[in-house]
């Protein structure tokens, strides 16, 4: 990945302090033809967040904020993980059509890093010490307490930016009780593999097959090469697992057909030490009138597939969210559990909606 950033918006709190400063100055020196742009807040830039939604990509491409986490909350969670720690950026290099971090943002979602990496980690240091051994194992994990560090954002991405997402894996490598993970559709096996993570990292794979993501997962890496990286980490001492998601429907029953060739793929790749390690999480798309509208600037084929409106209909608890209708996302779930049960039965599933 390549960034030409041509603006970087600095909140100006950053100064105050000699570490923010220095991990923001060590971030700047990437990238020294940037304009850098003093800004009170990280949060709601005016120009960020009412740019050109047609001009998405050179956005996104563009600008770079830097800003300081307040707030430093971990929020129960039990899903992809025990909890979501308190981000340590949002924001994304990549440009997924569906992305909920982009509806939460607005503008085209460029990236803030969070400079006080310190403080972020620090305070998950003293959470999981809190809460002490984890005595009964859950579909989290069985024995640490996880910590959803790339909610908002693919850390993969950002390492090509900031060195948060080494300094979180080496964090989580000395916590007595925690284990680290996150989602990404990024291959950096340099990256990950040059740092020793004692097996307290987990590393989840978004993966749909490439025949949809080519039109949705934009700026995101081939989906057979991150198939093929789930070797290369395991043995570098990361758990990895999937994320089948989002599950998007198009065209009948055809997109069940590509899942199926995607799982064949994954069976071949795999070697034995990965599949005996894999778990993966699945889930049906979600999306909304606003993104939609949005996508439709900039990148209409997406819609394609993503905006179905025969089947579309709002989230009980969230109107403004869209889900595939709730009797057939219960059969279609079923269906899709059986069919990765019989492709892949040494993955189980670790949670499903
Ligand atoms: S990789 Fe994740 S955070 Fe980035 S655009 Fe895609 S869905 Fe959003």
């Amino acid at each position: 990945m390549k960034f030409n950033f041509k603006q970087i918006y600095v909140q100006r709190s950053i100064y105050d302090d000699f570490l923010w400063r220095t991990n923001a100055e060590n971030i700047i020196s990437r990238f020294p033809g940037a304009e850098i742009i003093e800004v009170e807040s990280h949060w709601k830039i005016p120009e960020l967040v009412d740019a050109d939604a047609g001009d998405w990509m050179r956005n996104k491409r563009e600008n770079l904020v830097l800003g300081i986490k307040s707030g430093l909350t971990h929020t129960k969670n039990g899903r992809s993980a025990d909890f979501i720690a308190a981000s340590n950026s949002n924001g994304c290099l990549s440009s997924c059509q569906y992305c909920y971090v982009a509806r939460r943002k607005g503008g085209s979602n460029p990236l803030t890093v969070f400079v006080n990496i310190e403080e972020i980690a620090y305070s998950i240091r003293k959470h999981q010490q809190k809460l002490g051994a984890k005595l009964e194992p859950n579909q989290c994990d069985a024995k640490f307490w996880t910590y959803d560090i790339g909610c908002n954002a693919d850390l993969a991405a950002d390492s090509f930016v900031c060195d948060n997402p080494a300094f979180l894996v080496r964090e989580f490598a000395t916590m007595e009780y925690a284990k680290g993970t996150f989602a990404t559709k990024t291959v950096r096996d340099d990256y990950w593999t040059a740092i020793d993570s004692k097996g307290k990292t987990r590393i989840r794979y978004s993966l749909m097959p490439q025949e949809i993501a080519r039109y949705v997962d934009i700026g995101t890496s081939p989906i057979s090469d991150r198939i093929k990286s789930v070797n290369t980490l395991v043995d570098a001492g990361y758990e990895v697992h999937f994320s089948f998601a989002p599950i998007i429907v198009y065209d009948g029953d055809l997109w069940k057909n590509a899942w199926r060739e995607m799982w064949r793929e994954i069976n071949d790749t795999l070697t034995d030490k990965a599949k005996a390690q894999l778990k993966c999480e699945a889930f049906f798309l979600t999306h909304s009138q606003n993104l939609h509208d949005v996508n439709m600037q900039w990148n209409a084929k997406g819609e394609e597939f993503l905006w179905n409106p025969q089947l579309q209909v709002p989230k009980k608890t969230a109107p403004d969210t869209l889900v595939y209708d709730y009797d057939f996302r219960r059969r279609e779930l079923a269906d899709f559990l059986k069919m990765l049960d019989k492709h892949l039965p040494y993955c189980p599933v670790r949670y499903s909606f």
